[in-house]
């Protein structure tokens, strides 16, 4: 296992919530949440108010309301959240008595405070809004609504959610909202959603013809056509010969498993709410060892082909890699676009090291993940160190395990000098991560490749390896990927460039467009040469004018692009233009195949 994907933390989230938002931010954008719902309340008598936070560049309330709000509605809401605002009202904040809030709401004649009053501990904090409107709340907030800017407020839309996020419960009308400190701010945030809109990997990947999700497939289960089929398979080669240059070795292992496997890893102790239910023939075998499960993670399998012979210590460090297609039973309602699906492919390796190779095999995988990001143009991480949480019982392993193996990460880090931050509760419930966080172009952060040091499935699977002195000892265990899955990368590479890939990994590298019928049989002859120098070229064969067959080439992304027309075909060569460089001009068909070679080998232009 192993990976962004495969922690058993949420994170496989769109992107991780930003910790950088200031104080006065959050206090702002609480504050106007609680104008809002305090407009609502006036404008729709009987609607009620349930919880209102802020979040990540903005803040939304849920309201239990007769009718569902409309466009109309929100411009109304909006303009009553003005004339509250310019009240200048206090905001007061009110300690109370369990017994005393819980007459105040029951004079207001709504139930959902009373639940939320019960997970409340005393005192119970109220904030007013003037003498007119209060809501149970912790805070903070600004102290008059004279600090919120009604031009630097936005409300952006409605959707449906339900209490407590329960599809059991009662629906709720969910508006969401922005707010900043002005309005210039607000301008920048807008610019960032638009641009983050044209840049969404699940639009994109529709337009540009990467996958497709079926209903009949189910949710969360993308089918990749032939051109997302090249992206994978140039992402593969590409980490697959990096690994050789390295000495990892390929194996390959089946996608289901006795359910034995994963109790003796652990994995269906601590992980079984993310995997698909067990399957049996007979009834009689569900929750026995002869059950089978599909497989969560790839190290189980791992470790059977390490331990299917005695090793030595001269077969160490043996790093087994694979492209391995794991499934992760995902609440469905959380499934959307490539970051969160139910089966996915990580690029899994699991390393044996002995005690005096752990640091230096860390660092080298470090030194990979490196230059993959490198190769593709990702310049802007950190580094999280993953660490448990030792409040918490889902991990398994003893504590001397778990302080040695974050002590390799500790120290790995600061022989590389790299920037870090602590991550408590990120761990893997086995052992500690490493974890890049990518920050994109519009300094959203994703997480990406993960190194793990472990300790604890080794002891689990009772691992040995002979020792230079005859003496049988443990290996210990690094996991790692550097793209985190397939899947993920390419929906982070597909926003990051958004959808105009580099050469080397672009599907349709190279397009001939002709002018008129009579130029097809060159441009035939042409891409049958490209092909067999391992090009990867289209004619267009359309039928269409010049200038549609140009449009739909840029709107397709193509890197490079070549016009046939009678001078061309005369001069047995093409008329090149690129997507980096713009026009090139007249250049021989035994150049351009010369270029495109070389431009993909350096990962570069043509
Ligand atoms: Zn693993
Ligand atoms: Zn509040």
């Amino acid at each position: 296992m192993s990976a962004a994907q495969s922690s058993d933390q949420p994170s496989q989230n769109i992107y991780l919530p930003k910790t950088s938002e200031s104080e006065q931010l959050k206090k702002i954008r609480h504050t106007t949440s609680h104008v809002m719902a305090m407009a609502v309340q006036k404008l729709f008598p009987g609607t009620q108010v349930t919880i209102g936070p802020w979040i990540e560049s903005g803040f939304y309330y849920d309201f239990d309301s007769p009718t569902p709000f409309t466009e109309q509605d929100l411009k109304a809401i909006k303009k009553e959240m003005v004339k509250i605002i310019k009240r200048k009202l206090p905001v007061i904040r009110e300690e109370v008595s369990r017994a005393e809030a819980q007459q105040r709401i029951e004079a207001l004649q709504e139930p959902y405070k009373l639940e939320i009053l019960a997970d409340l501990k005393e005192p119970i904090t109220l904030y007013h809004l003037g003498d007119e409107w209060w809501d149970l709340c912790a805070g903070p907030h600004v102290e008059s609504t004279a600090e919120l800017n009604p031009k630097a407020i936005e409300l952006e839309s409605v959707a449906g959610a339900y209490w407590r996020g329960d599809e059991t419960k009662a629906q709720l009308q969910r508006i969401y909202g922005t707010a900043w400190e002005t309005p210039e701010q607000l301008a920048e945030h807008k610019r960032r959603k638009e641009e983050a809109l044209r840049r969404d990997h699940r639009k994109l990947g529709k337009e540009l013809g990467l996958f497709i999700f079926s209903d009949l497939v189910g949710p969360g289960l993308p089918l990749w056509t032939p051109k997302g089929t090249v992206l994978r398979s140039q992402l593969e080669d590409f980490l697959k010969q990096e690994q050789i240059k390295r000495g990892y070795l390929g194996v390959t292992t089946p996608h289901i498993a006795r359910v034995d496997l994963f109790k003796t890893s652990g994995h269906w102790q601590k992980y079984q709410e993310d995997m698909f239910p067990l399957m049996s023939e007979n009834d009689a075998d569900r929750n026995s060892e002869q059950g089978f499960v599909m497989k969560p993670m790839n190290c189980p399998f791992h470790i059977q082909i390490y331990k299917s012979e005695l090793r030595s210590y001269r077969d160490l460090p043996m790093r087994l890699a694979e492209f391995g297609t794991v499934y992760r039973y995902e609440q469905s309602g959380e499934l959307g676009g490539l970051t969160r699906v139910r089966g996915f492919t990580v690029d899994d390796s699991h390393l044996f090291v002995t005690p005096d190779q752990l640091d230096d095999e860390f660092l080298k995988v470090v030194d990979l993940i490196l230059s993959v990001f490198d190769k593709l143009q990702l310049q802007n991480f950190k580094a999280r160190l993953s660490f448990r949480d030792p409040a918490s019982d889902k991990y398994i392993g003893s504590d001397t395990a778990w302080e040695k193996a974050e002590n390799a990460i500790r120290r790995a880090v600061e022989a590389l000098g790299m920037e870090h931050f602590e991550g408590i509760g990120e761990a893997a419930f086995y052992g500690p991560k490493l974890d890049f966080i990518f920050q994109d172009v519009l300094d959203r952060e994703w997480q990406l490749g993960t190194v793990q040091v472990d300790y604890n499935l080794p002891e689990r699977f009772d691992l040995e390896f002979m020792g230079e002195d005859g003496n049988r000892q443990r290996p210990i265990m690094i996991h790692r990927a550097p793209f985190g899955s397939l899947e993920r990368l390419i929906g982070i590479l597909i926003e990051q460039y958004a959808g105009v890939f580099p050469l080397w990994l672009a599907p349709e590298q190279l397009r001939l467009l002709t002018v008129g019928d009579d130029h097809m049989p060159f441009a035939h002859k042409v891409a049958a040469d490209l092909q067999a120098a391992g090009v990867r070229v289209m004619v267009d064969q359309s039928g269409d004018r010049l200038g549609k067959k140009i449009r739909n080439a840029e709107k397709a992304k193509i890197p490079v692009m070549s016009v046939i027309g009678d001078q061309e075909v005369e001069a047995n060569s093409l008329n090149i233009r690129t997507r980096a460089a713009g026009e090139l001009g007249v250049i021989s068909v035994t150049e351009v195949v010369e270029r495109v070679k070389g431009a993909i080998a350096n990962y570069g232009d043509f």
